[in-house]
């Protein structure tokens, strides 16, 4: 499943840099499918938080197909960033998912 933010973020900004999907965003930020990604998709979203950093759903793989662990998860001071049971996706899924952010 996708992971999310909850408010006991401080809105760091470390977990940021550590995705490989660009699925983080600082409050407030506008952000595209292609972003980060292979998609051609530049259609700007509107901020999904303004109080603090988000992650988008449909560009997170829980860092399936780089990771075994969730990056932003393990640099996170706070514990803020946890699975997000509106968004619930199998292993097979979230594979599927990089591959159409990535095309590989
Ligand atoms: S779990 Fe991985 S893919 Fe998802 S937001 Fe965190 S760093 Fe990005
Ligand atoms: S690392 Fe944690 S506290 Fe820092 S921006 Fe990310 S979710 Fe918020």
């Amino acid at each position: 499943m996708a992971l999310f933010i909850n408010d006991e973020c401080i809105s760091c900004g470390a977990c940021i840099s550590e995705c490989p999907n660009t699925a983080i965003y600082d409050a407030g930020e506008t952000w595209t499918m292609a972003d980060g990604t292979a998609l051609d998709d530049d259609t700007e979203h509107d901020p999904i938080s303004e109080d603090h950093t988000f992650i988008v759903s449909d560009k997170c793989t829980e860092c399936v197909g780089f990771y075994d662990e969730p990056q932003c998860v393990s640099v996170c001071p706070v514990d803020a960033i946890h699975p997000d049971p509106n968004h619930q996706e199998s292993k097979e899924d979230l594979l599927a998912k990089k591959q159409r952010l990535h095309g590989e």
